[in-house]
């Protein structure tokens, strides 16, 4: 672990780790691999965080961090947000869940299927791979047929089909033009490898060729607009219109996973990038920092979800599923977040990217920014990559990243572990200036090597 060392002699900044490390010893007794969510684990220890106030986060050795994580998008007004708060504490003196439907739920679905127009109905689970995971059900049910196509390294939780191809590397990736399924869980059924497309991003000849071998058999192509394994690169809208216009042609079902990208604005990715999916996947945002995913469209491609006249062809259940914490953190959440919001959140978000640029230009280090609205992801690398095979990281270069996060901890940033970057709604150019300076300091660390 030569990366922990370099870092932690290098320039401890004067942070007490103690507590986490001595909470990690303890976790790791009873907690296999010491904490229960892989992209939280860092070597040499997670940092174990105890307390969160608008754009700040508190460690439990008391040390501040500014957030830019946000629990991976989520959390798209900070911590501790007064409007959302008001309505948790008053959702806990009624009941935190029950065994039946809550108006919460109705009042939600209303304010979302208002919201954006081009979908008709709704439906609530409680996570982005739940829901992921349902509108390929839905897809499978409507078309009968088996086969679903993904993007090269696209990330959509951790549901069997969707995983292939989420980690290949230059050693089996195979070439651009028919990139191999890899299996990314050890064990992965032969049949989820063989029902399983990949394509490659943004690469329309070659994506139109594997569509027109695949066209019969397919029941949906999955797309991310802003593919963050694959670079934090926006989806190119020829692409887009091709497989818009190939999905339909053919009676294949298009699904957007908007997880992430319904951060993009105010009516979500689709309406930003101006198409109509067949099915949409929602969560992150939409919860308000509680567990949450959706699943939303036209009626027509929701019927496989429709229980009035008997057992649907998806059934969808789930004990948690629209519980009352999670419909009032959603609503509190989605009702304080205007098309205002938006707008400041994508100007703060241009003037981080053209602030890192800026400065990465001065300083002459060889890095770069990709994103989009209020999200972006800085690079090791002196050109923005364009897909997910430049994007992808060796294991030397992930290393070298570790080193390069943990000096940002070190100076009080949270990011990914990609060098993922988000926004929330109270942080100002202030904020993004001392993001900056952490940045160019930990960058000349990582140089200096
Ligand atoms: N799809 C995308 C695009 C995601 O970014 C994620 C989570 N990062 C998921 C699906 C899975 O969501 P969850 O972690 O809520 O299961």
């Amino acid at each position: 672990m030569s990366s922990t060392k370099i870092v932690l002699n290098g320039s401890s900044n004067g942070r007490n780790l103690s507590r986490s490390m001595e909470l990690f010893g303890r976790g790791q007794r009873v907690i296999t691999g010491g904490n229960a969510r892989l992209p939280v684990f860092q070597r040499p220890h997670p940092i174990y965080m105890a307390k969160g106030t608008g754009v700040h986060l508190v460690d439990v050795d008391g040390n501040r961090y500014i957030d830019f994580l946000n629990n991976f998008t989520t959390l798209i007004h900070g911590h501790g947000y007064p409007p959302l708060l008001d309505r948790l504490r008053g959702q806990l003196d009624l009941g935190v869940s029950f065994g039946g439907p809550t108006e919460l739920e109705v009042e939600f679905a209303e304010l979302l299927c208002d919201r954006v127009p081009y979908f008709d109905q709704i439906r609530f689970m409680n996570s982005g791979t739940e829901a992921v995971m349902y509108t390929i059900k839905a897809a499978r049910a409507l078309t009968g047929r088996q086969r679903i196509a993904k993007l090269e390294g696209g990330f959509h939780g951790s549901y069997d089909p969707v995983e292939v191809s989420l980690d290949s590397a230059p050693a089996n990736w195979g070439s651009l033009s028919a990139p191999s399924g890899i299996p990314y869980s050890t064990g992965i059924s032969e049949s989820v490898l063989a029902e399983t497309v990949i394509l490659p991003f943004n690469e329309l000849r070659a994506s139109r060729e594997i569509l027109e071998a695949n066209k019969d058999r397919l029941a949906a192509v999955v797309i991310d607009l802003l593919p963050q394994r694959a670079g934090l690169i926006p989806i190119d809208p020829c692409y887009l219109a091709f497989l818009r216009e190939f999905t339909a042609r053919h009676g294949i079902v298009l699904i957007s996973d908007e997880v992430m990208s319904f951060r993009l604005s105010y009516r979500g990715g689709i309406t930003c990038f101006g198409f109509e999916a067949d099915l949409c996947a929602f969560a992150k945002i939409l919860g308000g920092g509680l567990p949450i995913g959706a699943v939303g469209g036209p009626s027509r491609f929701m019927l496989p979800f429709d229980s009035t006249n008997g057992k649907p062809l998806v059934p969808q259940a789930g004990t948690f599923s629209a519980n009352p914490m999670s419909m009032a953190a959603g609503i509190g959440a989605m009702q304080c977040l205007s098309e205002q919001h938006f707008q400041r959140l994508d100007d703060l978000g241009e003037y981080a990217r053209s602030s890192l640029t800026e400065m990465f230009r001065q300083q002459r280090l060889p890095y770069s920014v990709t994103g989009m609205g209020s999200m972006f992801r800085i690079h090791l690398r002196s050109e923005a990559p364009k897909d997910y095979r430049e994007a992808y990281a060796a294991p030397e270069q992930q290393e070298r990243m570790g080193m390069f996060i943990w000096a940002l901890q070190e100076r009080g940033v949270i990011v990914s572990p990609s060098c993922q970057l988000c926004l929330s709604t109270p942080m100002s150019a202030d904020h993004i200036d001392e993001m900056v300076a952490s940045v160019r300091e930990s960058a000349q660390m990582l140089e200096a090597v």
